[in-house]
């Protein structure tokens, strides 16, 4: 599947709130939404007028860009999300945080959901011993996600699974620090998944 390859910080700021698509620096002083809190371009500090349409519209956005997902990929999230029993909104949360790129990140295996998403796509990442190199491959409980031998000693895993104290392990995963295992506990709930997401307004959007 295809990715937005185009600049990051551009997406944070359009949607008015930080969406931490570039792992430290996110953290520090450099941030482009600290510095320039409103939309880029010409018009971007115009006073607009938000339609009811536009904020359904940028939550979905927004969800799509933290999960670094395209429109066609998404819309197929959520018809499946709308056909499994449960609530439709927090199923479709579930689905997105399933995905073997973003259980990299929250592993700390991977500083940002793009890392995670390379880190699979370049045979780093095993599930149950095999490899897995389909980012958008869906975890399922009791799945043991590892990295590959030879792929232990590479800089940008040691530095990432050591800074993920600061974000933590959501409680549906365990982390084995040392040895780099992580374990899928359970399915995620809605609660165990802290972004600040109206899943509702999504759901609004896709139901028009
Ligand atoms: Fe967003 Fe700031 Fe991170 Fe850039 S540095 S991706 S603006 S949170």
């Amino acid at each position: 599947m295809a990715r937005y390859i185009g600049p990051a910080c551009k997406l944070c700021r359009r949607e008015g709130e930080k969406l931490f698509l570039k792992g430290d620096r996110c953290y520090t002083d450099k941030c482009a939404f600290d510095r320039r809190p409103y939309p880029s371009g010409q018009h971007g500090q115009r006073r607009i007028k938000v339609t009811e349409y536009g904020i359904r519209l940028r939550e979905k956005q927004k969800v799509r860009r933290i999960y670094g997902i395209l429109e066609r990929q998404f819309r197929k999230y959520f018809a499946e999300a709308d056909r499994v029993k449960g609530v439709t909104g927090e199923n479709l949360l579930s689905l997105l945080e399933r995905r073997m790129d973003n259980v990299c990140y929250r592993l700390g295996f991977a500083a940002t959901r793009a890392d995670g998403r390379q880190l699979v796509r370049h045979g780093h990442v095993l599930v149950n011993g095999k490899p897995v190199s389909i980012p958008s491959f869906l975890v399922k409980k009791g799945d043991k996600i590892t990295i590959h031998e030879r792929s232990r000693e590479l800089g940008r895993v040691k530095i990432s699974v050591e800074g993920v104290d600061r974000r933590g392990v959501p409680e549906w995963l365990e982390l084995d620090k040392g040895g780099l295992v992580g374990t899928v506990r359970d399915n995620p709930v809605r609660e165990a998944i802290t972004l600040p997401i109206k899943e509702q307004l999504i759901v609004e959007f896709y139901s028009r």
